[in-house]
C-alpha cells in the first residue's frame, strides 16, 4: 500500500511557519462579525452587549461613583479587600462587626482608621484604643444594626 500524501490525509503545509490549524481558524472566522456590522449602542454608538440594545455604559451595568461623605474611605477598603489587605481577626471583633448597620458616611472613616491603627496596636495601643472607642461609640447610636441579639445570630 503507498504511502498518502498530507493532502489525503487533510494536512496543510507548513511551509512558511504555522498557519493555525485550518478547521479552528475556520471556526473562528465563521463567526464573527465585522465591527462595522456589530450592532451599536442606540445611545451613544459605541458597540452594543451580546442580546441588548445598549452597551456595557448605557444597559446601567455601569454606574458613576457616589461621592458622598465617607465614599472615598468606602472604595479604600474595598480596595484593600480586593488585595487581601483587611485582616481577618480585625474583620471578627465586636468593634468592627457592630457598626455595620450605619451609613456608609459615619462607617467606613471609623473602619478606615480602624484598619491603619491595627498593625500599631502594640507599637502605639493608646491610639488603637482611641479608634476603638470611636467605633464603640458609634455602634452605641441609635440607627445602627440591631446588636441586641448575640453575634452568632447574624455571622
Ligand atoms: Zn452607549
Amino acid at each position: 500500500m503507498p504511502k498518502r500524501k498530507p493532502e489525503q490525509l487533510g494536512e496543510r503545509k507548513r511551509v512558511g511557519g504555522w498557519m493555525g490549524s485550518p478547521n479552528s481558524i475556520a471556526s473562528v472566522l465563521r463567526g464573527r462579525v465585522p465591527l462595522q456590522d456589530q450592532r451599536k449602542c442606540a445611545r451613544c454608538r459605541c458597540v452594543a452587549m451580546r442580546g441588548l440594545k445598549y452597551c456595557r455604559m448605557h444597559a446601567g451595568r455601569w454606574a458613576k461613583r457616589s461621592d458622598g461623605p465617607g465614599y472615598a474611605e468606602r472604595r479604600l477598603l474595598c480596595r484593600l479587600e480586593r488585595a487581601g489587605l483587611l485582616p481577618l481577626e480585625l474583620l471578627a471583633l465586636p468593634v468592627w462587626r457592630d457598626i455595620r448597620g450605619f451609613p456608609a458616611a459615619l462607617r467606613s472613616p471609623v473602619r478606615l482608621a480602624l484598619v491603619q491603627a491595627w498593625d500599631k496596636q502594640y507599637s502605639d495601643p493608646l491610639h488603637w484604643a482611641a479608634v476603638q472607642r470611636q467605633a464603640i461609640d458609634l455602634a452605641k447610636q441609635p440607627g445602627g444594626y440591631p446588636t441586641q441579639v448575640p453575634w452568632y445570630e447574624n455571622a
